[in-house]
């Protein structure tokens, strides 16, 4: 599975399925291993806290024995014979005088703890400090053992020295097991993770697959359909809002399609007909010269019609063109166009009227050609007797506004929004027998964009109707 997102050009590739398995089975493996580190630790420590507790304890009851007593040895020699037989020779003892001279020692210490081998010695007070630990080294046999030394200056004026060291090798051995039992049960857990959370992420993901289900059965003949209407999980109701959001789009898009389709065949094969039938009725019988001139005179207004028609399809299509911006002055841009429709306007006796000056900026052609749609709208759909004025206006950001307003047969509300669209006609303007092809306004929309301008339209049905551009300040100073 691919997603691209386009915002920020970012790429996810790999299935999201294995993404979130993994994700799950790494927060997994670190919350065991926190688990049974903490475990293991916990256990390290109170071996180690027991033992050195241990062996501090002999050291400082044979330092209180030796500070005290030193006179009595013998008695000292059984109390270390005692120990070392209740923990079955795992702990070793030696006591040497001022010259090193060995004065007590444990069977087989000098073989497994020489005196070499043993390291300095701990004040009576660090010894006493639970906390102290001792040192770990390996005997001769390779045993380990936990060791410690301490002086004794005794009240007899003689110093000593006791070394002790105490066999670990058993908790050393119980350490492995345990680690090695964690180990096992950390690859047992992590099998079993692994399992669970690819059901769970398989179950996770189920709308998602049912939601691509859904969107693969729609078809052009289904874009009335509504994703929404159907229960979802909450993080997949945004995408299914927006998934409705296009469907709704795609559904206009195509309907209007449809419609420009339609309106496209009726717009040439109407003209067309027209010919085709006066040329036949023409044929039909022999006709004088005058009557086959009338024939192509009226062949000759159907082609222009058309000609008018593909003309301004084909401007809709390369509406993209470049536009050469320039200063326009609105009261010398407006004079021949209303030159142009006074004839016209005087015909339908309806007024014009033009207010207003000041400048801006645009492309003059696709001015004249925007302002002469809105003004044969306006004097077409206004009947004998109204009146069309037009009004320009400079704001203070130097935005030109142009209202053509006319008081003639109005558009519905319903209508307003939909007059932009290609080819569509309303049907009073189909009652008032105007002829058009519902291409104007698309094109005045087209060049408004182009312009970055904007368009609004207010109307009335029966009093008239106001068409408003306006143009942004000009870039280029004037
Ligand atoms: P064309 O301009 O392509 O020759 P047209 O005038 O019918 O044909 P548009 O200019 O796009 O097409 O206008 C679309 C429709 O909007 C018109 O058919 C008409 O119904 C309605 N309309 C436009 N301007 C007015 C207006 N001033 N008053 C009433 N209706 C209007
Ligand atoms: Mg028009």
């Amino acid at each position: 599975m691919s997603l691209a997102g386009n915002t920020n050009n970012v790429t996810y590739t790999g299935s999201i399925r294995k993404r979130l398995t993994l994700l799950y089975l790494g927060s997994t493996l670190i919350l065991l291993i926190c688990v049974l580190g903490f475990l293991m630790r916990t256990i390290i420590a109170d071996l180690e806290f027991e033992n050195c507790d241990f062996l501090h304890e002999r050291l400082y009851s044979l330092h209180h024995m030796l500070a005290k007593h030193d006179a009595q040895f013998e008695s000292i020699e059984l109390l270390v014979e005692s120990t070392a037989t209740a923990h079955h020779t795992r702990y070793l003892v030696r006591i040497l005088d001022e010259k090193s001279n060995i004065m007590l020692e444990s069977d087989e210490m000098d073989q497994i703890l020489p005196v070499s081998l043993m390291p300095g010695t701990r004040s009576p007070e660090l010894a006493k400090n639970r906390k102290t630990k001792g040192d770990r080294i390996r005997g001769n046999d390779g045993t380990p053992y936990l060791v410690s030394s301490l002086t004794v200056n005794a009240d007899s004026g003689r110093k000593y020295l006791i070394q002790a060291g105490l066999d670990i090798s058993d908790e050393q051995a119980m350490l492995r097991k345990y680690q090695r039992n964690m180990l096992i049960t950390l690859i047992i857990c992590m099998a079993i993770a692994t399992q669970l959370n690819m059901q769970l992420v398989k179950a996770g993901l189920r709308p998602l697959n049912e939601l691509a289900a859904r969107l693969q059965e729609l078809t052009a003949k289904d874009l009335h359909h509504r994703i929404g209407s159907q229960a979802w999980p909450k993080e997949l109701s945004r995408l299914t809002t927006a998934l409705d959001g296009m469907l709704e789009r795609l559904e206009k898009s195509f309907k209007r399609l449809k419609e420009f389709s339609a309106n496209l065949a009726h717009e040439l094969r109407t003209p067309l007909n027209i010919v085709r039938g006066e040329a036949e009725v023409c044929l039909a019988s022999t006709r004088t010269p005058l009557e086959y001139q009338d024939v192509l005179h009226s062949a000759v207004e159907e082609y222009a019609r058309l000609t008018h028609t593909i003309d301004d399809m084909l401007f809709l299509a390369n509406s993209e063109q470049l536009k050469h911006l320039e200063i326009l002055d609105v009261t010398s841009e407006m004079a021949p166009i209303i030159d142009f429709f006074t004839p016209f306007a005087n015909e339908q006796k309806v007024s014009m009227q033009l207010h207003g000056e000041g400048h801006f900026e645009a492309d003059r052609h696709l001015f004249q050609r925007l302002m002469m749609n809105l003004i044969s709208n306006a004097l077409k759909y206004t009947p004998p007797g109204g009146s069309v004025t037009i009004t320009a206006h400079v704001d203070e950001q130097q935005a030109m506004t142009i209202a053509i307003c006319d008081t003639g047969i109005g558009i519905s509300p319903e209508d307003q929004a939909l007059v932009f669209d290609r080819f569509y006609r309303t049907s009073q303007a189909r009652q008032h027998n105007q002829p058009g092809s519902g291409l104007g306004l698309a094109i005045v929309s087209s060049i408004m964009e182009l312009h970055n301008g904007t368009i609004t339209l207010s109307s009335e049905l029966g009093s008239g109707t106001t068409v408003t551009i306006t143009f942004p300040p000009p870039k280029n100073t004037f």
